[in-house]
């Protein structure tokens, strides 16, 4: 198993159940992230077989290709952010007003717009994956999560390293093409969320995260 992990999803997504793939067609499986890094992190995994073993820079300069990935991408990403609205809508006051208002059966255009989910939710691939297959990340943006234990966990999402979908094709001279994995991955961290900065004392930057989070979801 080891890097090649996620090609048994590939291949035999039927076998598995919902909890563990989301869902599956001919040419995507979407599955849940063993290892979270975040309230909620998602895998997009693309099953064109000239594909899956390529590294996402050279799979994506397939424009056809990147745009079937990222249609499929930003269709994830919106079930994702349904489940995001499960999980921490009814918390939100707006939220409350917005079910409010579906009970007192007003015209549409009286609708509070609800918070939009789908802007709290990233879509990318890692500069220098760790897994073989071809694989997209669709992760809530508060990385807080108990499986976040190292360094380079937060900082694979929250630095250079992490390249969203929508910077797809790379330009021939991004820097990001020659990733300085140690540089990215060692860099002092930065809340995602307010900029302060924590050097290299992840547990304060624990600490701050779950209180971020508590913030964030409620918002
Ligand atoms: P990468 O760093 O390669 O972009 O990310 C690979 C992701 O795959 C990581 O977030 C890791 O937690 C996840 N992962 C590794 N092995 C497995 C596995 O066997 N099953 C699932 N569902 N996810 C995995
Ligand atoms: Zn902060």
């Amino acid at each position: 198993n080891g890097r090649d992990g996620l090609g048994a999803y590939i291949a035999e997504p039927e076998t598995y159940p919902s909890n563990v793939v989301v869902n599956h067609n001919e040419d995507f499986v979407a599955i849940y992230d063993m290892f979270p890094k975040s309230s909620l992190h998602l895998l997009l995994l693309p099953r064109d077989p000239t594909k899956t073993r390529l590294h996402p820079f050279d799979a994506f300069e397939d424009a056809e290709f990147l745009t079937k990935v990222r249609t499929e991408v930003y269709k994830l990403r919106t079930l994702a952010a349904a489940e995001l609205r499960r999980k921490y809508g009814k918390d939100s006051a707006q939220e409350q007003a917005r079910q409010a208002a579906l009970i007192a059966d007003p015209a549409p255009e009286e609708l509070p717009a609800g918070r939009d989910w789908e802007k709290e939710i990233m879509c990318g691939v890692h500069a220098v994956p760790s897994m073989n297959h071809l694989h997209v990340h669709v992760i809530a943006v508060d990385r807080y999560s108990e499986r976040l234990k190292h360094r380079k966990h937060y900082n694979s999402f929250a630095t250079p390293f992490f390249v969203p979908i929508e910077d797809f094709p790379l330009a021939e001279d991004d820097v990001r093409r020659h990733p300085t994995r140690e540089g990215y991955l060692k860099s002092d961290f930065v809340c995602w969320r307010c900029g302060e900065k924590f050097g290299n004392k992840f547990t304060q930057l624990k600490e701050h995260l779950e209180r971020e989070f508590e913030e964030w979801r409620r918002l």
